[in-house]
């Protein structure tokens, strides 16, 4: 496994508690829209075993072409210790990344794609949209629904509605839930979901009662993981 070393360049606050970190790109790195990747703090790997608490899996959500490996993440004021630790990184201290793979890259099939979405789990769309946009063989229209109780709607300059791509927020979950009724009538669609366990769960529940089938939703896990959720 190649652990890549790689210091801080710049941090840009998206919204009030959102940060994305951008992280000098290695040598030789290089991912597929919707990767996800070990990020890792000075120190996880100076004992026998990796120290879990400075390891998180973290969404990329620039593409390489952007020249930086953006890692988007909320730090609130009550955070555990990982976070506590970026919030105090300076610009040019470095960070560990590993084991980079993407579950959720474009399927160009021919068929709408919808991403659904909450808070910063639009991290992972970002790349996939900008993916879309420079080039949409392969799918009719993408769109892209988001919910985010705090209503700080993250990523404006790239979630904005053009010819092929739609865009929508919402900061409710009963909105939320009634606009995913309306894109499972087009029974056809691939339906791709980012969010904790339970959106996740909820949002399945949702499609499947309404004859989507489990092939047409993508989710951000491993195979084994996904047998878990859409059984
Ligand atoms: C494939 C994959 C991709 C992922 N991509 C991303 C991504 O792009 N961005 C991202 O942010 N996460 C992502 N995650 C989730 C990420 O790995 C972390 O689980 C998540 O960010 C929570 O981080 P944390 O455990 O450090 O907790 P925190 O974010 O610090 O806390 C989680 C919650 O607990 C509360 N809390 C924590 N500590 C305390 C305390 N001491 N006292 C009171 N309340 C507390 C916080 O307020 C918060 O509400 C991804 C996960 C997977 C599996």
């Amino acid at each position: 496994m190649q652990i890549y070393w790689t210091p801080i360049q710049r941090v840009v606050q998206e919204a009030p508690d959102t940060y994305t970190f951008q992280l000098e790109l290695p040598d030789g790195f290089t991912w597929d829209e919707g990767a996800h990747t070990h990020f890792a703090l000075e120190g996880f790997n100076k004992e026998d075993k990796p120290n879990r608490s400075l390891i998180r899996h973290m969404s990329i959500s620039t593409l390489p072409r952007e020249g930086a490996i953006g890692i988007t993440t909320r730090i609130k004021r009550e955070c555990s210790e990982f976070k506590s630790i970026l919030r105090d990184m300076k610009i040019g201290e470095q960070v560990a990344i590993f084991k980079t793979h993407s579950n959720v890259p474009l399927k160009r099939e021919g068929k709408n794609v919808y991403l659904l979405s909450a808070g910063v789990g639009l991290a992972t769309f970002r790349p996939i949209v900008l993916a879309y946009l420079a080039n949409g063989e392969g799918v009719p229209h993408l769109h892209s629904l988001n919910v985010d109780t705090s209503a700080n709607y993250l990523f404006n300059n790239v979630f904005t509605s053009s010819n092929d791509f739609t865009a929508e927020f919402v900061d409710s979950r009963p909105n939320y839930y009634k606009r995913v009724e309306t894109m499972a009538e087009d029974q056809d669609g691939l339906f791709y979901l980012v969010g904790s366990d339970d959106f996740l769960r909820e949002t399945i529940a949702m499609l499947r009662e309404r004859g989507i089938t489990r092939e047409q939703i993508i989710l951000d896990k491993r195979d084994f993981q996904l047998e878990d959720f859409l059984k």
